[in-house]
């Protein structure tokens, strides 16, 4: 890239952030060993996505900016379970912006020709909906989902809880059957879905009660979106297998020394995901069939 992706104007600084830095020290500082073990890459990451996209001003100021305002009205809310501005201006911004970033990184890097169009096409939206955010809800929809703990469901692998908890992700969905083009975002203990048709007005979309976000509107998040983990399963289940796979490969599971940093840091979300996981494990045991992805109990 010769200019940067947003502004088009100044030159791309080398590394700017694909994924928020706020994002990468979560994750490090809740986890034992100070690395990010589910960024879906067979490796050790020290760090995130990041390339030379964005040009200094734009990552450093304007973005920057979004990210700061996210922090502190929406990710450290939902982390202590409190009430979080996600209708605020800034806010949604900060989703458009992830998402945006991680589709100029697709384009950039992906050997993928498959999602090509559908990635470009969500780079302009989400351009167009940054210059403009009262777009959002009228071409583009956003549907947020707040983590719940899942502690008695059949349909999961033991170890969702830890992948929704601690990992960052952007996956491309194709259109299919009555669904539209979509991108998901996982971030911890948030999942967003953007999708460029409604929802809420499609037959056969199994998103109970779908709601999207648009500028000052309230989400009630004890009713909205609740199905989101059930409607991404098959996306889910992926994503906890390559972690643990990822894991292993990195020589890691079972080897950490669980106790001695659990003893030193006992409120590290990875001993919590690890507990509800457990949890899970017992509860399929004695609650479902072998095979048996039945979804919620
Ligand atoms: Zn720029």
């Amino acid at each position: 890239m010769t200019t940067c992706a947003y502004c088009g104007t100044n030159p791309p600084i080398e590394n700017s952030h694909v994924v928020p830095a706020f994002i990468v020290r979560h994750l490090k500082k809740n986890n034992p060993e100070k690395f990010i073990m589910n960024s879906w890459a067979l490796r050790k990451n020290q760090d995130a996505l990041k390339g030379p996209y964005l040009c200094g001003t734009c990552d450093n100021v304007t973005f920057s900016a979004w990210e700061s305002h996210f922090k502190r009205a929406v990710f450290d809310p939902v982390l202590d379970g409190k009430a979080a501005a996600w209708s605020d201006e800034a806010s949604i911004r900060f989703l458009l912006a992830v998402v945006f970033r991680y589709m100029v990184h697709f384009l950039e890097t992906s050997p993928v020709d498959a999602n090509r169009e559908q990635n470009a096409d969500f780079r302009d939206f989400t351009k167009e909906a940054l210059a403009d955010p009262t777009v959002v809800g009228a071409n583009l929809f956003v549907y947020p989902y707040q983590y719940r703990p899942i502690v008695s469901e059949c349909g999961f692998i033991p170890g969702v809880n830890h992948f929704l908890q601690l990992s960052f992700h952007c996956v491309t969905l194709p259109a299919e059957d009555n669904l539209p083009r979509a991108v998901a975002l996982f971030l911890p203990e948030i999942i967003v879905l953007m999708t460029d048709k409604c929802l809420a007005e499609l037959p056969g979309c199994d998103l109970v009660n779908p709601e999207s976000l648009t500028l000052g509107s309230t989400i009630d998040f004890a009713s909205a979106n609740l199905a989101m983990p059930e409607f991404l399963r098959v996306l889910i289940n992926r994503g906890v297998g390559q972690t643990m796979a990822n894991q292993k490969t990195a020589g890691l599971w079972g080897e950490i020394d669980y106790d001695g940093d659990k003893l030193a840091h006992p409120d590290r979300q990875f001993y919590i995901a690890l507990a509800r996981d457990s949890e899970l494990q017992a509860w399929q045991r004695s609650n479902c069939r072998n095979g048996d992805d039945g979804g919620s109990q």
